[in-house]
């Protein structure tokens, strides 16, 4: 059996005859992958994976298996890291806390279950901007064949997917039933708020798209969700890669509860690079720290945006200037790791809505929790199925401006010049900035095209965020309408924390260990421009009909119900400002965004795949530059975020990179 305690695992890694010939640092969305591939397809090799989180084996966990519970299990430490962001200076110095997944399945296990994809173009910008050869469209929706659609109830607005979607037996992903069903038992129509959300968009001129996830993402749909039709519960990296090679597989042994502090390097060729061959972690329980001295053949680092740089930090590869802040030693000088952080910055809005729309909240009833769990249950459908969750529309800049009345070019005219002053306040290394200046250009050449999306509406029928209403047993229902921003032009920094003592020593409690991470939400005004926008379309579709009929007020920002802004967008469209209600809405807005702007969990870019001129950590084989037997396989290898959630990426990434070693075998 594939996951072993800590004396079968060392025992076997410190084996003469058969050591580990690969060891993953990371038993996550991606890492369970290249362990699964690795160890099926090379029968003959050792494959060790080193998992700081346990195991859940699927139908184990509510919270995680089901659908319509998506969200519960965050900040619980079985299941969440929670990391903290240093005080976030445009977000009124607030501290953000960042989820991600811990455990085998990693963010797959925790995450909130839709599968996007995202456009044609930025893929194969991999390719053409980056030099990664390879890496485009085509080839990456091939390593997706193992994400399998099950429609089950539902006409995915009508669309052919299959060319999309082969059928293998990995990840399953689900359309759900949507719920309510479409007219009610007495006959009566009763509309989702995903569908009167959906007849607004028709009304402002947003288009349905019948198959965002073939390379074309514009428009609205409700997103395919990562289930298994058959059971209704999460399909995730765990339950397709993991466990169904559980029982028969002897090649693969996976330590749970272990948690990597760094790489470990063989020096002693004074003439070749640095080798790695081993790794340093900490179990609990155990005082010191523990070693892997002699992986035979490649170390792959999956431990996510978060966590890959802190290890590669930790290992002495990053830029020296930050190393030597805690006496690390540099054995591979790269200014790139940790430096290119992206996520989608996004501003939540929050209504009140007519109390006869089923939301997400009827679930705090236990009468309608029992009958939904029964419907759950016997028949995969109702909220917990995942029938009301999320509908998701992608819209291009020309889309956003034609809705908020302001014309694309007053948006993109400033800015070339802010990002000017950008790069100049932003302490950039000369290969972090040239790699940044590239990633700006297309992002800029993106916001004049309309095959791109730049702000996401996602809605969510239920109050999303911590419901004060729900703790005093209130029965208000709520629509939340939340505005990612797609391409952001501000940069963070995730860098390690402080130097791991020596292996004698004692460590102190866990998270004195956790990485800093700074996103510098918004630091660039571009962004702020842009999410101020996104907030306006959400005003805006709740001004139309049939939306604005369902809406009873304002959640948040409360303020908004001082305003009449039904008059005010009316005198907007005439042509007639009200100058005064026009500045009190903008002073609302600013504040709103400050008080409430998030990421939402798609952190990217740490250990680029770019070259080490622009600032990049790994090469297209994902090969960390200058040391020798060391891969990055997550999602910190994406040189810029994507307009799409990200798990459809990891998934391929893990596919790719588990071709790329088992290609370099047989070269070997
Ligand atoms: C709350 C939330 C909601 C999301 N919702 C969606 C969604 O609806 N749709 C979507 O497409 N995407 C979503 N995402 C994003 C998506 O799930 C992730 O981007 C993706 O799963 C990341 O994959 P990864 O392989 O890069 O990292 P992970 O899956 O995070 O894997 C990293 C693994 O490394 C382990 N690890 C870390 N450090 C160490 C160490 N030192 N030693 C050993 N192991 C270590 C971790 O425990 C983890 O198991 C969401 C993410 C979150 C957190």
């Amino acid at each position: 059996m594939p996951i072993v305690d800590l004396k079968a695992f060392l025992e076997r890694a410190n084996s003469k005859n058969d050591p580990f010939d690969y060891l993953i640092i990371g038993g996550g969305t991606a890492g369970l992958i290249i362990a699964h591939r690795l160890a099926q397809n090379l029968s003959h090799v050792t494959v060790g994976v080193i998992e700081a989180g346990t195991y859940h084996g699927s139908g184990s966990v509510p919270v995680i298996d089901t659908p319509g519970l998506f969200g519960r299990s965050l900040n619980n430490p079985l299941y969440d890291w929670a990391f903290k962001t240093e005080p976030q200076v445009n977000a009124n110095n607030r501290t953000l806390v960042l989820p991600r997944g811990k455990g085998l399945g990693g963010s797959s296990l925790i995450n909130y279950l839709c599968y996007t994809r995202p456009s044609k173009d930025e893929y194969d910008a991999l390719e053409t901007t980056f030099n990664n050869h390879g890496w485009n469209w085509e080839e990456l929706i091939k390593h997706m064949k193992s994400e399998h659609f099950e429609e089950k109830g539902n006409e995915w607005l009508g669309s052919d997917s299959s060319h999309v979607h082969e059928p293998h037996e990995q990840i399953k992903l689900t359309l759900p039933p949507v719920w309510p069903p479409t007219s009610s038992e007495a006959g009566e129509e009763t509309l989702s708020l995903h569908d009167l959300t959906f007849q607004t968009m028709d009304n402002i001129g947003i288009p349905p798209n019948p198959n965002p996830t073939n390379g074309n993402n514009i428009g609205y749909a409700r997103p395919l969700i990562c289930t298994d039709s058959k059971s209704g519960i999460r399909s995730s990296s765990v339950s397709g890669y993991l466990e169904p090679i559980l029982k028969s597989c002897t090649n693969l042994l996976v330590l749970i509860d272990a948690s990597v502090t760094r790489v470990l390097f063989d020096h002693s060729d004074s003439i070749r690079k640095p080798r790695a061959v081993g790794v340093e972690f900490r179990v609990s329980g155990h005082d010191n720290n523990l070693q892997i001295q002699n992986v035979r053949r490649e170390i792959i680092l999956s431990a996510g945006s978060l966590k890959t740089p802190d290890i590669l930090e930790h290992s002495g590869i990053g830029d020296p200037r930050i190393l030597q802040q805690n006496g690390i030693n540099c054995i591979a000088e790269l200014p790139g790791v940790g430096s290119n952080f992206q996520d989608h910055p996004a501003v939540p809005m929050i209504f009140e809505v007519d109390p006869k729309y089923p939301t997400l909240e009827l679930l705090l009833d236990p009468e309608e929790f029992e009958k939904h769990q029964k419907l759950f249950t016997e028949k995969q459908e109702g909220i917990l199925a995942g029938g009301l969750s999320f509908s998701l529309t992608f819209l291009p800049l020309h889309h956003i401006s034609d809705i908020t009345k302001t014309p694309s070019n007053i948006i993109l005219d400033k800015i070339q010049t802010e990002t000017e002053k950008y790069v100049e306040t932003s302490n950039f290394s000369e290969e972090v900035r040239q790699g940044y200046e590239k990633q700006c250009q297309l992002q800029m050449k993106w916001l004049k095209d309309p095959r791109q999306a730049q702000i996401e509406i996602v809605c969510a029928a239920g109050f999303v965020g911590p419901n004060k209403d729900s703790q005093t047993g209130s029965k208000k229902r709520h629509l939340t309408l939340t505005a990612p921003l797609m391409h952001p032009f501000s940069r963070g920094t995730v860098h390690h924390h402080t130097a791991i003592p020596d292996s004698n020593e004692t460590f102190p409690p866990n998270n004195a260990f956790e990485p800093k991470i700074n996103p510098r939400l918004i630091s660039h005004p571009t962004d702020y421009t842009l999410l101020m926008k996104g907030v306006e379309c959400i005003l805006r579709l709740t001004q139309t009909e049939p939306l604005k009929s369902a809406i009873r007020g304002y959640a948040s920002p409360s303020e908004l119900s001082t305003i009449d802004l039904d008059k005010l967008f009316k005198s907007i469209e005439e042509g007639q400002e009200d100058h005064e209600s026009k500045s009190r809405l903008e002073e609302i807005l600013n504040s709103h965004i400050k008080n409430v702007v998030r990421t939402v969990h798609h952190p990217i870019g740490t250990a680029a795949m770019m070259s080490k001129e622009d600032g990049g950590v790994v090469d297209k084989q994902l090969r960390v530059y200058g040391v020798d037997g060391l891969r990055v396989a997550d999602l910190s290898i994406l040189p810029f975020e994507v307009s799409t959630h990200t798990v459809s990426t990891a998934f391929a990434i893990g596919e790719m990179a588990s071709d790329i070693l088992i290609k370099a075998y047989g070269n070997h």
